[in-house]
């Protein structure tokens, strides 16, 4: 059995190829089905971002189990494997658990240390208990990559300061402003007319940030008013104007700035459309959506400028190396965190021969039980009884304890294999017929 992580990352894939690769909620439940019908899958969980796709799996064999996952990811983003495969990384064992950790604790994230991933992870595991792909191996890995996560933001440096995608993203905006005047700078976006499509978390985020960089006015459109309506109506300090996408012809005339980040599947911003619209001064658009809200082709029409979530890193390179210190704390941190799940996962060889003693001794303490309850006669009341059974349990209890707690204990794994042996030759567990 072996843990493997099987994906693609903004590290390995732009997101032309990341966009392909995207489960949508409404694909999640086939994909965990197909994925558990695999021989080889154990257990199995999906982390489905807009900057990663990756597959944690209990394996029975690393080599099988890793194909078979890559088979899947080439069946579902319909590309060749000449195409996927060089986008493609893997990881067993101890560099699966601790790029999850990593991963977890935001220190693979474009952003170093941004909030959202480790809602994500916590999505990945309801995910899999929804959908039953977590055994007692996964629900304790992920349940320590939870936790990590939230230890590397409440105890290191990398979790002070609000970042996130949005944020980039707003960053971006104030530094391509700044270089439209000749100043490498971050400019106020006071002067700007803003729109922001879409009225889920990453946009509460941008309102949030947009305020902070001096903007007090923008439109805000959503396939849904109501929901559009109730965001703004968590920003009392920014003048905004609700309306729904039917609007945006009309926004795409009138703004000077536009973020996109709807979950929508299809470019909501096409070449074609851009073309229809008239305006005297450039529009700059960021689109944090993945799968993309704007299309490719825009680029090909003159008066826009375009960025996509790749763009953030010129940005993010800025701010990287302030950061790249803070990481190297939460570094040590998710080294002792992957180090614990390690050793639990170790200290599993030694469950066989602990239960096996555990069961002979307690055959011992039943037959010794028997014999000397009926030795006594019925003169022995049942709460008698009871004090004899209770004595027995606890003796056998305090016997087995310390032998578990060394079997089990951190160890190397010869010294352990060597302890699970004397155990076996002393008390007589070999494996019976009956447990081959
Ligand atoms: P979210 O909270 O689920 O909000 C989704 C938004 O997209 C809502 O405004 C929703 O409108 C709209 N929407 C969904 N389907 C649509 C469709 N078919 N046509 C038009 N609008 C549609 O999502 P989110 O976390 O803010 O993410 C938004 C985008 O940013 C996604 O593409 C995501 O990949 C990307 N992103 C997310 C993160 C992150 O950390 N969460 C980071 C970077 C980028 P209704 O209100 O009408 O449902």
């Amino acid at each position: 059995m072996n843990i493997a992580v099987v994906g693609l990352s903004h590290r390995t894939a732009p997101v032309e190829v990341r966009e392909k690769l995207s489960i949508s909620d409404d694909h999640i439940k086939d994909s965990f089905s197909f994925l558990k019908a695999n021989e080889q899958v154990i257990e199995v969980s999906i982390l489905s971002t807009c900057n990663r796709l990756e597959i944690y799996a209990l394996v029975k064999d690393q080599e099988l189990g890793i194909s078979a996952i890559k088979e899947f990811l080439t069946n579902h983003s319909g590309l060749n494997k000449e195409d996927l495969y060089p986008h493609l990384f893997n990881f067993n064992q101890a560099e699966a658990v601790n790029h999850l950790m990593r991963v977890s604790g935001g220190l693979d994230s474009l952003v170093l240390g941004e909030g959202q991933i480790l809602s994500q992870v916590k999505k990945m595991v309801r995910l899999g208990q929804e959908n039953q792909s977590l055994g007692p191996i996964f629900n304790r890995l992920l349940t320590q990559a939870v936790s990590t996560g939230k230890r590397v933001r409440s105890e290191t440096n990398l979790g002070t300061g609000a970042v996130s995608i949005s944020s980039a993203a707003v960053e971006l905006a104030q530094l391509k402003l700044g270089q439209s005047m000749g100043k490498d700078q971050l400019i106020t976006l006071e002067s700007e007319d803003v729109a922001v499509i879409g009225a889920g978390r990453m946009s509460r985020l941008l309102l949030q940030h947009l305020y902070s960089k001096g903007c007090s006015k923008l439109t805000l459109l959503n396939r849904t008013l109501k929901r559009a309506e109730s965001l703004a109506s968590d920003f009392p300090e920014i003048d905004v104007n609700c309306g729904l996408l039917d609007d945006l012809d009309e926004c795409l005339k009138s703004s000077t700035l536009i973020f996109t980040s709807t979950a929508s599947d299809f470019p909501i911003i096409t070449a074609e459309r851009l073309r229809n619209c008239e305006r005297n001064t450039v529009l700059r658009l960021i689109d944090i959506g993945v799968p993309r809200n704007i299309s490719a082709d825009v680029s090909d029409v003159n008066g826009f400028e375009s960025h996509d979530v790749d763009d953030l890193q010129e940005v993010v390179a800025r701010n990287q190396d302030a950061r790249q210190k803070m990481a190297l704390e939460a570094e040590a941190l998710i080294n002792e965190e992957a180090k614990t799940f390690l050793e639990w996962w170790a200290s599993l060889e030694a469950v066989p021969i602990i239960n096996r003693l555990r069961s002979g001794l307690e055959a011992i303490r039943k037959e010794e039980l028997q014999k000397a309850l009926s030795r006594m006669g019925p003169d022995f009341s049942a709460r008698e009884r009871k004090v004899v059974e209770a004595l027995s349990k606890g003796i056998i209890n305090k016997i087995l304890h310390t032998p578990v707690t060394n079997l089990r204990a951190p160890q190397p794994s010869s010294q352990r294999k060597e302890s699970i042996k004397l155990v076996e030759s002393l008390f007589n567990l070999g494996i019976s017929e009956k447990d081959s």
